[in-house]
């Protein structure tokens, strides 16, 4: 599958109007200049430094009414379809192994005009269903079937060390597990082309690569919802690094998640996406700096669940970042009357995920739902 639009299957005048990075970006600069600190080379302050976010939390504010007009925001920097639903699914499913754990299958469907996901659904043979369903998303990897741990080369089974099979680690916990392709990735990735050029050449024809996965996440749950042994009112999404981001993104713009679990992607973006070395541009997205930072973002979930695991030793997310950012999402929760929903857990190594911390706190959530 060719991972970039077809002719014909272009953004519409009216969404490409709604990225609006220009307007964005002057809104933001505006009180600073007005302030006298208008200029880097007098004062040497940076684009970072001068940037402020516009609708950052306020404790003071009404939160349901910031809630929503953030998320509005959000929706238009990611340029998510007005209706995801109106492009039909076209699922297909395939029966591809049975063990005495579980049944594994092949599916896929439609995402957007020119866009197919590719997915494995891995079913637990000793529960009952309606399953609760993990949406399982690998970052910068080989592709989705690190998630049901198939190695193909010692990369992958490095990666699988690392705590990345997701699905098989969801399934064994008694959840259905659907693992799908992300753009840019695996099977979705374009001969010769990585993620950092895809990604600018998504952007270029007028949405984020982000947005793109965020709609594939929100098409994935139109595709649970279709299925009678799922249980729509339990779907979660997690994921490590690049999968993280996208199931923290999915979760602020989907009230239908119930749960996110992002790992080694949360950090306030001043010490993450706007510091050395500089990321892959799959996660940057246009403006979203100017309107509100990471963990401002994070009270989006509320009140519904948000387990952020950390690694100590991730280069890419500062441990004293994440846990100055994570003050600031507890606040955003406390503010939903939802204290209890919002965890921050943090593994003692690098930039990996961590399953011995993350499945405790995902039963516990799951126990909570259930009563
Ligand atoms: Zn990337």
């Amino acid at each position: 599958m060719n991972s970039t639009p077809q002719r014909g299957s272009a953004l519409s005048r009216r969404e490409f109007g709604k990225l609006g990075i220009a307007a964005g970006l002057t809104a933001a600069l505006a009180p600073a200049r007005a302030a006298g600190a208008n200029n880097a080379t007098a004062d040497g302050a940076s684009v970072v430094e001068r940037t402020v976010p516009k609708m950052a939390f306020d404790p003071s504010a009404d939160f349901e009414v910031w809630q929503r007009q953030l998320r509005d925001r959000l929706t238009d920097i990611l340029v998510l379809p007005e209706d995801p639903q109106a492009y039909p699914l076209d699922t297909q499913i395939e029966l591809e192994e049975e063990t005495e754990q579980y049944t594994l299958n092949r599916i896929s469907f439609g995402s957007e005009p020119g866009e197919r996901v590719p997915g494995y659904l891995l079913l637990p043979k000793d529960h009952q269903p309606p399953h609760p369903v993990m949406i399982c998303l690998q970052g910068h990897s080989p592709g989705m079937h690190i998630s049901i741990g198939r190695a193909k080369t010692e990369r992958d089974q490095r990666s699988i060390d690392g705590g990345r099979d997701l699905a098989l680690q969801a399934v064994t916990e008694g959840w259905a597990a659907l693992a799908i392709e992300q753009r840019g990735f695996g099977e979705r990735a374009e001969e010769g082309l990585e993620c950092r050029d895809a990604s600018l050449r998504t952007l270029h024809c007028g949405r984020p690569m982000t947005g793109g996965r965020v709609l594939d996440v929100m098409r994935a749950i139109d595709f649970i919802e279709a299925q009678p042994e799922l249980d729509a009112a339990r779907v979660g999404c997690m994921g490590n690094s690049a999968g993280g981001t996208v199931s923290f993104y999915a979760a602020c713009a989907e009230p239908r998640l119930r749960l996110a679990v992002v790992s080694c992607s949360f950090c306030p973006f001043a010490d993450s996406w706007l510091a050395d070395p500089p990321r892959c541009p799959c996660g940057y997205l246009p403006g979203i700096y100017a309107v509100a930072d990471m963990p401002d973002l994070a009270g989006l979930i509320a009140p519904r669940d948000l387990i952020i695991v950390a690694g100590a030793e991730d280069h890419l997310a500062p441990e004293q970042s994440v846990r100055n950012g994570a003050e600031t999402a507890a606040a955003a929760f406390e503010a939903a009357g939802a204290p209890e929903r919002f965890q921050l857990l943090v593994g003692d190594g690098g930039h990996q995920f961590y399953p011995e911390l993350a499945w405790p706190a995902i039963q516990s959530v799951m126990e909570a739902w259930t009563g």
